[in-house]
């Protein structure tokens, strides 16, 4: 049976054929179901009325009660600027409109009282209301507008008298007709539980809120509905895989304990042992692993996964660690090659540039399982690199590689599937991976290794720059190495060259008896690799560079970091390159090079660096300040297309849905309870769906 909420928009009273095709194309709204979960993303509060003389440009919006002194109209006709001069008791401020003159001159009836609502702003050094809604004061207003909805809309939208008040308008209509057919979507029990407003209530006050509290009450209830289908469905899959997919069982750790006690130089930390526990029990219980690693920078997660690929090995399996540059597969590779010498296990690498009679001896050797560990870059999971018996594969510094790919490694092996561990240095905030890796296993590494000093960070401004050199002098005459990083985006890719070499030959001057190495996405391979291995040797001292050294470089003796335009970068991206330096026993610094004038929201983000290292935090703050989808950088990554959840600052929700989702799959997988009907209705039904769960999959 189809349901009210699959009717099609046009069929709403107010929509007709044109509109509808309007919201289909602007909004994406179909049916009467797509209008009504098009929920407002904010509520303009007209029950409170800011006196003239409190005005600042720090209110986003204000509303306010006067009358007009008068107005002006200047400007050439098509870029005409109408001011009016508006007051109440207490002041005297500036209205202005830059459009659209003739539609409000009639309004302004010197003797009415206005009611004025807008955004303060300044212009010409005061402070002006800008495009202000203006209308006669009424001192009896309907009750359902005291707290406005504000809906997402387009111009276009705009244009067809579909703009947030006519999307109100809409809303309205469709309220009055489908209220009898909302049917609860959550168990009782849980309503209970979770002292949830019904759905009922939720989708009545989300719209028409009946006041502040009702609002929360609805927005709490919406909000957990959303996370809770999320996670049932996320938990379901993971559930399901556990089912349906086996593992090699790798119980045998004799490998591994000899590695330990009598290769390996340092013990492990306390987090690291509990990772490796998880691991292991995992990868020992004939159940396909599939975790997520998340440990901050130099927590030392490749050695975990060089115990991972021990375990593998030492069962007779093989091993890969999937690196997302050649640099940094090349640095694994000569790392680990050491250890694997010693255990006397073969070890080789692949990546792009791997010759070709090189490469046909690599992928035999692989295929005859002469090759215990592969390490490599994408190569790695090309159609005609076949393993022997793939036991593990390592995904590091996951953020670079899509899902897809995942799942390339994963079907590596036709008897089972490898166990798969990702790792991340890019801590991802918790409210983050429960909705992106909701399906996989968490471990996480929460502390550094023993005698790390926390990296000193600060900010300096151009005008400091002889001051910075002195010190890179100190530091290089005490015989540390220094990077120095330059932003370098494609759009502006040019001058930020220029900036990067005008940098180098700045430095060149001032250090004219050091040497100094430069690197940049735009060398050949060749020249980069010499130029990185002449810093890593120490032969140069400082390295002028762009990003490209961000991920996972290691030289234990370089103790400064500095960032040039440090406001142009993310706080991920600082944070990782901050981890570049901080690596060996000495004191490190980082310095974040920027100008005064910055933006608000860049010095936070500079400020946040100062105050913390701990990537958690990090990770928390860039959630708050970019919201999520720029983070994964995945626009595709559709479990962050929420209605009304924010993963920024509903953690607590989420956690909480979480906990129903977990109840439900440890009690009621299938649904069978006649008190989880509700929710199996919910999925089934083809009508009012939460979420779209085409997008989630
Ligand atoms: P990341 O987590 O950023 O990938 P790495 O695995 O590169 O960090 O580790 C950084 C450095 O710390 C490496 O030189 C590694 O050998 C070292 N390391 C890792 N674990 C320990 C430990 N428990 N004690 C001392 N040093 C460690
Ligand atoms: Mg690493």
């Amino acid at each position: 049976m189809a349901g009210f909420f699959d009717s099609k928009i046009e069929f709403l009273k107010g929509v007709g054929p044109q509109r509808a095709e309007m919201l289909r194309k602007e909004l994406n709204i179909f049916t009467f179901g797509d209008l009504i979960q098009h929920y407002p993303f904010r509520y303009e509060d007209r029950t409170h009325f800011t006196r003239v003389s409190e005005l600042n440009l720090s209110m986003s919006q204000v509303q306010l009660r006067g009358f007009i002194r008068g107005y002006r109209l200047s400007g050439k006709p098509g870029r005409q600027r109408l001011e009016a001069s508006f007051y109440d008791d207490t002041g005297e401020t500036g209205l202005v409109w830059f459009q659209g003159a003739k539609w409000v001159i009639p309004k302004l009836q010197k003797g009415t009282e206005f009611v004025v609502f807008g955004k303060p702003m300044s212009y010409n050094n005061r402070v002006y209301v800008a495009h202000p809604e203006i209308d006669p004061y009424m001192p009896h207003k309907e009750p359902d507008t005291f707290l406005q909805p504000v809906y997402a809309t387009t111009e276009k939208l705009r244009s067809g008298f579909l703009g947030s008040k006519g999307i109100y308008k809409l809303q309205k209509v469709l309220l009055d007709k489908a209220l009898p057919n909302i049917r609860e979507t959550l168990p009782p029990a849980f309503i209970k539980k979770y002292n949830l407003a019904g759905k009922l209530f939720a989708v009545k006050n989300i719209h028409i809120p009946e006041s502040h509290e009702a609002l929360e009450l609805a927005r709490y209830r919406l909000k957990f509905e959303e996370f809770f289908y999320i996670q049932l469905q996320l938990l379901k899959s993971k559930s399901e895989r556990y089912k349906k997919f086996s593992g090699f069982v790798l119980p045998d750790t004799k490998l591994l304990t000899r590695f330990y006690n009598e290769v390996l130089t340092f013990s492990l930390t306390a987090s690291q042992k509990k990772v490796m526990h998880e691991l292991y029990n995992d990868m020992k219980s004939g159940r396909q692993m599939n975790r997520l690693l998340q440990g901050d920078v130099g927590s030392g997660k490749t050695i975990i996964a060089f115990l991972a690929m021990l375990l593998s090995v030492g069962n007779g399996c093989q091993a890969t660690l999937m690196a997302p540059t050649e640099i940094l597969a090349e640095q694994h590779y000569n790392n680990l090659k050491l250890y694997a010498d010693e255990l006397r296990i073969g070890m080789n690498i692949l990546t792009g540039s791997t010759r070709k009679s090189e490469r046909k001896k690599i992928l035999e050797e692989l295929q005859t399982g002469v090759t215990d560990i592969l390490i490599g870059t994408h190569a790695l999971i090309e159609e005609d690199v076949a393993f022997h018996k793939l036991g593990l594969s390592v995904i590091d510094e996951q953020h670079r590689f899509g899902v897809a790919q995942r799942a390339k490694l994963w079907k590596k092996n036709p008897e089972a599937y490898p166990h798969v561990l990702v790792m991340t240095a890019t801590p991802i905030p918790r409210t983050l991976a429960m909705t992106l890796y909701g399906d996989l296993d968490v471990s996480v590494i929460d502390e550094l290794p023993h005698g790390r000093k926390p990296v000193k960070t600060y900010i300096q401004f151009d005008s400091s720059r002889l001051k910075v050199f002195g010190f890179i002098r100190k530091q290089v005459t005490d015989g540390r190495q220094v990077y120095i990083v330059y932003p370098l985006i494609e759009e502006s890719e040019k001058v930020d060259l220029k900036h990067l070499y005008d940098g180098y030959e700045s430095i060149a001057r001032a250090f004219p008896d050091t040497g100094i190495s430069i690197v940049h996405g735009r060398q050949k391979p060749a020249d980069k690799e010499i130029e990185m291995k002449r810093f890593s040797s120490g032969e140069t001292r400082i390295m002028v560079s762009t990003t490209v050294i961000e991920v996972g470089i290691h030289v234990e003796n370089a103790t400064v970091m500095i960032i040039e335009n440090a406001e142009r970068f993310g706080l991920a991206q600082l944070h990782q390159l901050r981890g570049r330096v901080g690596r060996g026993a000495d004191q490190s610094y980082c310095i974040l090079m920027t100008d005064p004038g910055i933006s608000k929201e860049a010095k936070t983000r500079l400020q946040t660096l100062v105050k913390t290292n701990d990537g958690f935090e990090i990770a928390d703050m860039d959630l708050q300040l970019r919201g999520p989808g720029d983070i994964t950088g995945t626009q595709q990554s559709g479990a962050l297309d929420l209605l009304i959840g924010n993963l920024g600052t509903d953690g607590f929700i989420l956690q909480k849905a979480r906990e129903a989702a977990i109840e439900i799959i440890e009690t009621d997988p299938e649904l069978g309870n006649p008190e989880n009907r509700n929710i199996r209705e919910q999925i089934n039904s083809q009508g009012m769906n939460v979420i779209n769960w085409s997008r989630i999959s």
